[in-house]
């Protein structure tokens, strides 16, 4: 039978034990953890986003800590925020949106945060960690992903895992988590020849591209297991970056589009400023 790989359900159930984890934080030390959250411009997906992470804290009983920069921001004021917050000892983790305006440095800002509070998992050295198998929090999309694939049981040590997507935040940490796990990993990308070849060799196949339906059903295997990371909004619903009509048919199992990946997302920010929380609270 096909599985349905409810990234929804399964962030629900988390979320559930998170409310616990912070009201015995709370119990325990009268504090109540915090996410730093900054969003610099005016993108109104990256605000979205923003909010959605936000009203995730409040489900939990944590707080969030919102901090709005304008779109003329520059590299050394975005960083000037940032030590405030690696300074502030309220502050348990921070997320800075991805993308900020193109006159920042990015990777400058994000390898600023320090690696106590990496709860969104940006940071050059924490994917070093990651990769060298020693503690570090995840980014948040591949590492969501992982727990998806765990809790359902899915098998990833030696099968062959073809990852299409080798960005910063997910397809590179994708493949080196699965890598972690003992699979066989393919890293495709842009300049990659005879993608469908490849991905018809997948037992485990990752749409991380961002281009909707790039993926096409007939190069899927039979029994192979499916995430798709995209999400394109389509004729008031949406589509991936792997074509799922008639999934079912194909795979052993699927994540949904909406209510795979997403949902993880979020959790699992959430769930990594818990542990931040945790770790500073006990020191
Ligand atoms: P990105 O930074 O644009 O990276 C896309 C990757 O796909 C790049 O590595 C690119 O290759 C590769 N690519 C582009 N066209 C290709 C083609 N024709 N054939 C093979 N590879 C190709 O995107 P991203 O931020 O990683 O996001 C990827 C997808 O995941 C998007 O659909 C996005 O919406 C989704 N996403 C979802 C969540 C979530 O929480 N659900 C979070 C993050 C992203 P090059 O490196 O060669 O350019």
């Amino acid at each position: 039978m096909v599985k349905l790989l409810d990234g929804k359900a399964l962030a629900a159930k988390i979320e559930a034990d998170l409310s616990q984890r912070v009201e015995k934080i709370k119990q325990n030390t009268g504090r109540t953890p915090i996410l730093a959250t900054i969003l610099v411009g005016d993108d109104g997906a990256s605000a979205t986003y923003v909010r959605m992470k936000g009203n995730a804290c409040r489900r939990v009983g944590m707080d969030s800590l919102k901090i709005e920069l304008p779109q003329s921001t520059t590299t050394e004021q975005l960083l000037a925020e940032i030590e405030k917050l690696n300074q502030n000892p309220d502050v348990h983790g921070i997320l800075l949106q991805h993308p900020v305006p193109e006159q920042i440095d990015e990777r400058a800002c994000f390898d600023a945060i320090d690696i106590k509070k990496d709860v969104d998992g940006v940071t050059c050295l924490g994917f070093g960690r990651m990769s060298m198998g020693e503690s570090a929090y995840g980014s948040a999309t591949p590492q969501g992903i992982m727990t998806l694939l765990q809790d359902n049981g899915i098998e990833i040590a030696g099968k062959h895992t073809v990852v299409v997507g080798r960005s910063a935040i997910l397809g590179k940490p994708m493949a080196m988590m699965l890598l972690q796990a003992n699979a066989t990993v393919t890293i495709c990308h842009s300049r990659t020849q005879n993608l469908a070849e490849l991905v018809k060799q997948a037992d485990i196949i990752v749409g991380a591209v961002g281009r909707a339906e790039l993926i096409q059903h007939d190069w899927i295997k039979q029994g192979a297991v499916v995430v798709d990371a995209g999400f394109h909004p389509r004729d008031g619903g949406g589509v991936g970056d792997i074509d799922l009509k008639n999934i079912e048919q194909k795979a052993s199992a699927y994540t949904p589009v909406p209510g795979g990946v997403g949902p993880m997302t979020i959790t699992t920010l959430i769930r990594q400023t818990v542990e931040a929380a945790e770790k500073a609270l006990s020191a």
